[in-house]
């Protein structure tokens, strides 16, 4: 299950995504109204793409973009549409996602090869502790994935720690899916019902929605506290709906790997060019082989680190470390550029932090500013210094902290809508 292509050298992969990326030129071309309209607005000729770097001649996609002008990123009619999907946009509205016959065929396909990546047999059975429907992608990529590869499947479905136990007692499943801290919560249930967790036959997780590690890769405080535990390799995985593509570790656990039939990334600066190899940058994509929403250079928000070194599972593929931050909550901070994650993991190093809330805001000159608001049930001046010691340590600056009323954080991280608290308010304009 593992393609050649990944193997192949670096030249050899780059000639192989110049012509998906030609394909995918003349797909839109024909079939895109946006992507038309863009080609004759900015006078490109696309024949005159001949290489991934001819890429920055075309403008960027945004996400306003998709929620702007949703009807014409579609190329099929609507009856070529098997799947409805949704993702939440920017201005309010949901961005609509049609997937074709042959999209779920692909989807299939990529999460396959993902899970294959991260050492999952066809003998396995994956437990899944996501939602497979609500419009989501993931779900559904998972459940067709494990059926392409041959493995078996548990679709439990989020949260409810009892009827998860209850499913890896009866079905012995060897993976699971879920959010990292989810599995802190597993861990809790099984130690409270005497439940061994190294002997439930669980040998990896493969963890979506929460980063696993730090920049070099070492385990963070999230998945320190999982493996202190549970004896389970954790495998990052990382995915969206409009990249309609998973970047998922190998057993080296240093980076999502690149699927390059499948997607061609761009790390962005600020302007819009390429960030110096290995330097933090937005992800840009361009998505390969899609029928019914491909996408051209469109730019992800999320800020992450490409590494393009050799692997050592013997793939020449790039991978993608660990998200770094979206790229509108970035904070400039007394000159340092920082991302609520970072704060994230600082604050989980705290067993005495019931919950929190970053607020940021702009100051009366404009500038950044950020006030953390902690619950806790011993708040001494001895856990408030030992916080502000560790941000100067972990971030080198050190952000307005103060000890907080739980439930009126508890208001603050539910507003109106809301699926999941909200750990950060950005008050900024
Ligand atoms: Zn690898």
């Amino acid at each position: 299950m593992n393609p050649e292509i990944e193997y192949a050298s670096k030249a050899e992969i780059n000639n192989f995504q110049i012509e998906k990326l030609k394909a995918l030129l003349n797909y839109l071309s024909t079939n895109s109204a946006f992507y038309k309209r863009l080609f004759k607005t900015h006078q490109i000729d696309i024949t005159n793409i001949n290489s991934l770097e001819d890429l920055s001649v075309i403008p960027t996609t945004s996400k306003d973009d998709l929620q702007q002008y949703n009807d014409d990123f579609i190329c099929v009619p609507k009856n070529k549409i098997i799947d409805y999907v949704t993702t939440s946009g920017t201005l309010g509205e949901p961005v609509i996602f049609g997937l074709t016959d042959k999209d779920l065929d692909r989807l299939a396909y990529n999460e396959a090869i993902s899970f294959a990546c991260a050492g999952v047999k066809p003998d396995d059975v994956i437990q899944l502790m996501t939602t497979i429907d609500r419009r989501f992608m993931a779900g559904l990529a998972y459940f067709l994935g494990a059926r392409k590869l041959g493995a078996g499947i548990i679709r439990v479905g989020n949260g409810i720690p009892e009827l998860q136990w209850d499913s890896i007692l009866k079905f012995k499943p060897t993976y699971i899916i879920a959010v990292p801290s989810f599995l802190l919560k597993l861990i809790e249930f099984a130690k409270n019902h005497n439940i061994d967790i190294n002997a439930s036959g669980i040998k990896g997780a493969i963890c979506i929605g929460e980063s696993l590690r730090e920049q070099d890769f070492s385990l963070n405080t999230l998945s320190k506290k999982i493996k202190d535990n549970w004896d389970i390799e954790l495998y990052s995985t990382y995915a969206s709906t409009e990249m309609n593509t998973a970047f998922t570790e190998c057993e080296a656990q240093e980076g999502g790997h690149h699927h390059p039939e499948l997607i061609i990334t761009e790390i962005l600066d600020d302007n819009n060019q390429p960030v110096a190899e290995g330097e933090a940058g937005e992800l840009t994509i361009t998505t390969l082989s899609i029928e019914g929403m491909p996408l051209l250079r469109f730019k992800t928000g999320d800020i992450v680190k490409e590494h393009s070194q050799k692997c050592k599972c013997g793939r020449n593929t790039n991978r993608l470390g660990p998200v770094i931050g979206r790229k509108k909550q970035m904070i400039k901070y007394k000159g340092t550029t920082i991302y609520p994650p970072a704060m994230h993991n600082v604050l989980n190093d705290f067993s005495e932090v019931e919950t929190y809330i970053i607020e940021l805001s702009h100051n009366s000159i404009g500038t950044d500013e950020i006030r953390i608001k902690i619950a806790t049930t011993t708040p001494t001046e001895v856990l408030l210094q030992n916080i502000k010691d560790h941000f100067r340590a972990k971030l080198r600056v050190l952000p307005k902290i103060e000890y907080c009323d739980k439930k009126e954080i508890q208001v603050l991280q539910f507003p109106k809508m809301s699926r999941k608290p909200m750990m950060v308010i950005d008050l900024r304009k």
